[in-house]
C-alpha cells in the first residue's frame, strides 16, 4: 500500500535548521523503500561532499607490487592502496576480507572497520580495462591519452579539466561536454572548436575571451552574441581590422593574457545575464541543465529526468542527492553510481544493480555492506551468501540498524537510510570538495564532526626556473623546459610542463603558465556560480516576472529573465 503524505516540515538533525520534504519526494522514498532523510538538503551534500576527494593526491607506493603510485589516499587515512593493474588484476580476492555481521555492534562501525581492511584502487579510472594511458586521472573512464583530469569519459587528449564529457585536445577547463575540439580555458562550452579563456560557449569557432555566445567565429571579448564573425567588444570589424586588433593584444604572451583578462571581466559587467541556463528542457529548476524533465534543484546535468539534488549528471533518471553520476536509474544518495540501477549508498560503485552501501564494487547484484566486489551476487560484508541467506541477513540487519544506530560525536543518529557519518571518511575535510561549497576553517570543521587533514602532500623550493625567467612568448620556448621545475607565482608549489602540455601550447600560441594547477582550477571554481537557488525578481525595469537563481541576491551581476535576456541578445 502506497502512503500518500502531503507536504511535511522536518527538523534537520544535523543543523537544526527546518526543510520540506514535498509529496513527490515521498512518493520517490516509498518507490525505493528508503525512510524520508533526516538531515536536510544541504546536509546530505556536505555529508556526501566530504566522502570525495578529488584533487588532493599523494605519492605512495602500490601495496601488492611495490610499484610507485599516485593516490587520493594519504598515508594517515590507514587504507590499503594498490596500483590500477594489481587493484583491477586477480592476484587479490575482495572475498578472503569477508566478515560475519555481529550483531552487537553498529552497521557503520562495522563496515569501517571491512573498508579499512580491503585494497582500494590508488586513483579510481578504468585505465587497462576500457580505457587507455589514463593512468593519472580521477574518476574517470572510456578515453584515451589523457592527465591529471578529475571526473570524467569518453574523452581523448585531455589534461587538467574538471568534469568533461565528450571532446578530444583540451587543456585547463570545466564542465565541458559535447564533441568540443581545440579548447583551453573555458567552462561550459558545447559544439565548439578552437575556443580559449571563454565560458558558456555553443558551437563557436576560432574564438577568444567570450561570455555566453552561440554560432560565433573569430570573436574576441564578446558578450551574449548570436551569429556574429570579426566582433570585438561586440563591434563589427572587417576582417583586416579585427586581425590588427587581436594581433596588438599579444596572446602569445603571458603578460597580454593577464591584460586581455582584466580588460574583459571588466567588459562583462555591464551586459545581463540570464537567470539560469536550462535549455529544451521542461519543468526543471537549478543551473545548467539541458534536454531534461521534471526535475528540481539539480545543477550541470543533461538529458536527466524525475531528479532531484543532483549534481554533475549525464542522463540520471528517477534518482535524488547524488553528486555526479551517469547513465544511472532509481538511485540514491550516491557518489558516482554509474551505470546502476537501484545503487544506494554507493562510492565509485559502477555498473551494479540492487546495492547498499558498498563502496567500489563493480558489475555486481545484491550487495550489502560490501567493498571491492566485482561481478557478484548476494554478498553481505563480503561474504558470499545463498539468495535465500541474503534476504534473510538483510532484513535482520536493517531491524538492527534501526535497533542499534550507529550515533556520532556530534549525536547525530545514523538508522537505515541515513549515508555513511563524515567522521567515518578516509579524508580530511579539507582533502574533499566539500570547502568548494561549504568552505570551514579547522576548528569548525571538527567542531563539525570532520576530519581534518595536516599534511596535505604539496612541494616547495624545488624551483630551477624562476617565472621571471620563463620566456614571455611562448614561440622562444624552447624543449628544455621540459626538464625544469616551475614555481606557481601564487601559492609557491612546485610543477612541471609535460611534453603534450607544451606540444598543445606551441599549437594553440599560449604563453606557458605561470600558476599551478591548483590555483588555475581555484580559479575556475571561483567563475562557477554556487549549486544553490535564491528565490529572485527580473532586474529589468518593469518586468515582473520572477525565478530561481544561482546568483545570489548580494551578486553585482544584472540577472534577467529569459524573456528579458533574449530582447539583449544581439
Ligand atoms: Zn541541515
Ligand atoms: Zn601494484
Ligand atoms: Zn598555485
Ligand atoms: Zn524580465
Amino acid at each position: 500500500m502506497i502512503m500518500w503524505m502531503e507536504i511535511q516540515i522536518k527538523k534537520c538533525q544535523n543543523c537544526k535548521s527546518q526543510f520540506t520534504i514535498e509529496a513527490d519526494d515521498f512518493g520517490f522514498y516509498e518507490k525505493i523503500h528508503v525512510p524520508p532523510p533526516t538531515f536536510c538538503p544541504e546536509c546530505r551534500s556536505q555529508r556526501r561532499l566530504a566522502w570525495r576527494n578529488d584533487t588532493t593526491l599523494y605519492n605512495k607506493t602500490c601495496d601488492l607490487c611495490q610499484k610507485p603510485i599516485v593516490t587520493i589516499y594519504s598515508k594517515e587515512s590507514g587504507i590499503t592502496v594498490y596500483c590500477n593493474k594489481c587493484w583491477w588484476g586477480d592476484n587479490w580476492d575482495p572475498i578472503s576480507y569477508d566478515q560475519e555481521y555481529d550483531f552487537s555492534r553498529s552497521f557503520f562501525e562495522q563496515f569501517k572497520e571491512l573498508v579499512l581492511k580491503v585494497p582500494h584502487i590508488a586513483l579510481v579510472n578504468d585505465d587497462g580495462i576500457a580505457s587507455v594511458n589514463c593512468e593519472y586521472t580521477q574518476d574517470f573512464a572510456f578515453s584515451k591519452n589523457c592527465y591529471m583530469d578529475f571526473i570524467g569519459w569518453k574523452v581523448e587528449n585531455v589534461m587538467y579539466t574538471y568534469y568533461i564529457s565528450a571532446g578530444k585536445d583540451i587543456m585547463d577547463s570545466m564542465n565541458i561536454r559535447s564533441k568540443n575540439e581545440w579548447i583551453y580555458e573555458c567552462i561550459r562550452g558545447r559544439n565548439s572548436y578552437n575556443i580559449k579563456y571563454s565560458q558558456l560557449c555553443l558551437a563557436c569557432i576560432d574564438s577568444q575571451f567570450l561570455y555566453d555566445c552561440n554560432s560565433c567565429s573569430d570573436c574576441f571579448m564578446c558578450v551574449n552574441l548570436r551569429n556574429k564573425k570579426y566582433n570585438f567588444k561586440n563591434e563589427q570589424y572587417s576582417k583586416e581590422e579585427y586581425e590588427k586588433i587581436l594581433e596588438s593584444y599579444k596572446l602569445d604572451t603571458f603578460s597580454g593574457v593577464e591584460t586581455a583578462q582584466k580588460e574583459f571581466d571588466e567588459f562583462i559587467k555591464k551586459y545581463p545575464r540570464r537567470y539560469s541556463t536550462i535549455f529544451r528542457s521542461l519543468n526543471c529548476s537549478g543551473d545548467a541543465i539541458s534536454d531534461s524533465k521534471n526535475i528540481k534543484d539539480c545543477f550541470n546535468v543533461k538529458k536527466s529526468e524525475n531528479c532531484r539534488w543532483v549534481c554533475n549528471a549525464d542522463a540520471p533518471k528517477d534518482s535524488y542527492d547524488l553528486t555526479i553520476g551517469g547513465e544511472l536509474s532509481e538511485c540514491y544518495e550516491g557518489i558516482t553510481s554509474d551505470h546502476s540501477s537501484r545503487n544506494f549508498f554507493g562510492i565509485f560503485s559502477w555498473k551494479d544493480q540492487d546495492v547498499e552501501y558498498t563502496q567500489h564494487c563493480h558489475s555486481s547484484q545484491y550487495l550489502f555492506g560490501c567493498a571491492g566486489i566485482k561481478n557478484k551476487k548476494y554478498c553481505i560484508f563480503n561474504k558470499q551468501y545463498t539468495k535465500e541467506e541474503y534476504e534473510n541477513l538483510r532484513t535482520k540487519i536493517l531491524e538492527q540498524m534501526n535497533s542499534m544506530p550507529y550515533k556520532d560525536k556530534k549525536g547525530n543518529v545514523y538508522k537505515y537510510g541515513e549515508f555513511y557519518p563524515a567522521e567515518l571518511s578516509p579524508f580530511g575535510y579539507n582533502e574533499t570538495v566539500a570547502p568548494e561549497h561549504f568552505p570551514l576553517k579547522k576548528e569548525e570543521a571538527k567542531q563539525n564532526g570532520y576530519n581534518w587533514q595536516d599534511n596535505i602532500q604539496r612541494t616547495t623550493g624545488k624551483e630551477t626556473l624562476k617565472p621571471e625567467n620563463i620566456p614571455e612568448s611562448i614561440d622562444e620556448v624552447e624543449e628544455s623546459i621540459l626538464n625544469e621545475v616551475l614555481v606557481c607565482i601564487d601559492c609557491k608549489r612546485n610543477y612541471k610542463i609535460v611534453p603534450n602540455e607544451l606540444i598543445f601550447y606551441k599549437k594553440m600560441k599560449i604563453p606557458i603558465p605561470r600558476r599551478c594547477f591548483y590555483c588555475r582550477h581555484g580559479a575556475r571554481l571561483k567563475k562557477r556560480n554556487p549549486y544553490k537557488l535564491w528565490h529572485r525578481k527580473c532586474m529589468q525595469d518593469g518586468c515582473k516576472n520572477e525565478f530561481e537563481t544561482s546568483y545570489a541576491p548580494e551578486r553585482p551581476e544584472i540577472v534577467y529573465c529569459e524573456k528579458c535576456y533574449q530582447a539583449e541578445v544581439y
